[in-house]
């Protein structure tokens, strides 16, 4: 990959910005077709996407497939969207004046994403941004820049102008300093650490820039006495074990109510241990390697803090025989506040379970953190369904399911977990801003 840095991410912004002017003026169904034209491209190049993807990032290849068609709804949809975008005729206040309202696009948007969906986190943005009128300079993670390339190269072929769409790569600091802070880029959209996060919602202040964050998580999963146990080990597998538990919105910490605890926690042991763990491309494997040694240190660091502080292993708890950065899928239980694997979001395959009696405790433990990304729950009661769903500090509640994730909904966080909102006819008006225009003399 080029190693680009400062000069490279000035020479996009400007390049973003030269095209801006035919991009935004051109009609929305010109824009629309376009971005059609992409997602036609994608779908049956969707193997090769997938092979791309699971080589970098290690994925297993049903879930890199997954991923793409994901990725590729967020192309669809905003396609059709684009045309949706309106202004308004406002009741005026005067009888010789009209209100109105215009919609239009943003300006350069910057887009800073990871490793974790190296295709959907840039389609999510990119999408919505280029259906508004906006155009846009990616620079995807270090870790996983070829599909991010590889998308960029369909999106040439689709008859995107030069300078819509610019992917860079490089230093991620000296590139992410130019992003927030040239005048030419008027909003930044990223999807990481909380802690790159807020760098930049600080250095994107000095020039006003519009920021739209999608941070970390730290999910709670509570199964209460009245739910349907066998979907709730289902649904607990599918939202903690997805990615290798790699994801924002990974469950992070499972609250099992006493009444089912035992029962509950014998049958996700079983499920865990069932577990393929090997090469993504393999047939059957479920579990990838994590993304590096880093990663492993940490998923071993909050079993050890937790193992110290009283949690017993039920099943896994070491690296995998396969060496390198495989690790087992992990169940403890005796899981308790006081631990590391209740206020950080461990991002691997460990689900701590942790034992509550009363819907009130959990709901406040599973408050007790300053972020709020997902969470999820299961229960059979209507009254508690709604009760609890209003009260858990989250942008995103799953309730009897596990996976939530799609193009026609609002995806985003609140309190520290983010900003914005992508995906579903919200997610456009992101990159968009109101223009007042009082027309007088009438
Ligand atoms: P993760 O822990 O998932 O790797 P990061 O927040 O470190 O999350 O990385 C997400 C994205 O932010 C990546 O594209 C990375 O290169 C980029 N990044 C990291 N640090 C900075 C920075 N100081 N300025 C701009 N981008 C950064």
């Amino acid at each position: 990959m080029p190693n680009g840095g400062a000069s490279l991410a000035t020479e996009a912004v400007e390049a973003a910005a030269h095209a801006f002017a035919g991009w935004s003026r051109r009609t929305v169904k010109d824009r629309a077709a376009i971005l059609r034209k992409w997602f036609d491209l994608i779908i049956p190049n969707r193997q090769d996407l997938a092979r791309i993807l699971t080589s970098e990032q290690g994925k297993p290849i049903a879930e890199a497939l997954g991923e793409i068609d994901y990725a590729a709804a967020y192309i669809e949809f905003y396609a059709e969207e684009a045309k949706r975008v309106a202004g308004e005729l406002l009741p005026s206040h005067r009888a010789d004046a009209r209100i109105m309202v215009l919609r239009q696009p943003i300006g350069v948007v910057a887009a800073i994403t990871p490793w974790n969906f190296p295709a959907a986190m840039i389609t999510r943005k990119v999408a919505p941004a280029l259906a508004a009128g906006c155009t846009v300079v990616v620079k995807p993670a270090p870790e996983t820049p070829l599909t991010a390339l590889a998308l960029a190269e369909l999106a040439r072929r689709a008859g995107f102008p030069p300078g819509t769409i610019n992917v860079i790569t490089g230093d991620a600091i000296a590139i992410g300093g130019v992003l927030t802070s040239h005048p030419k880029v008027r909003m930044v959209g990223f999807t990481g650490s909380t802690e790159v996060g807020k760098i930049l919602m600080r250095q994107a202040s000095s020039t006003v820039k519009k920021v739209a964050l999608e941070l970390g998580g730290n999910a709670p999963f509570i199964v209460f006495d009245d739910a349907d146990i066998d979907a709730a080990v289902e649904g607990a597998i599918a939202s903690k074990f997805r990615n290798m538990g790699q994801t924002c919105v990974c469950t992070n910490r499972i609250y099992a109510q006493s009444g089912i605890h035992d029962a509950f926690v014998e049958k996700l042991a079983g499920r865990v241990a069932e577990l393929r763990v090997g090469d993504g491309f393999e047939d059957g494997i479920q579990q990838g390697p994590l993304i590096n040694q880093e990663a492993v240190a940490k998923v071993e660091a909050h079993i050890a803090d937790a193992l110290d502080r009283g949690a017993r292993i039920v099943v896994g708890g070491r690296r995998h025989a396969k060496g390198r950065t495989f690790f087992e899928p992990t169940v403890i239980v005796g899981a308790t506040a006081e631990m590391a694997v209740a206020r950080e979001e461990t991002f691997g395959p460990l689900a701590p379970v942790f034992r509550f009696n009363s819907d009130d405790d959990v709901i406040a433990a599973a408050n007790d953190t300053e972020t709020g990304l997902a969470a999820y729950f299961f229960s059979t009661n209507v009254a508690r369904i709604f009760k609890v769903m209003e009260q858990l500090e989250y942008g995103m509640v799953g309730i009897n399911t596990g996976v939530m994730s799609t193009e026609l909904a609002p995806f985003g966080g609140i309190k520290e977990s983010g900003n914005s909102g992508e995906g579903s006819s919200h997610g456009i008006l992101e990159f968009t801003e109101l223009k007042y225009a009082c027309v007088g003399g009438l």
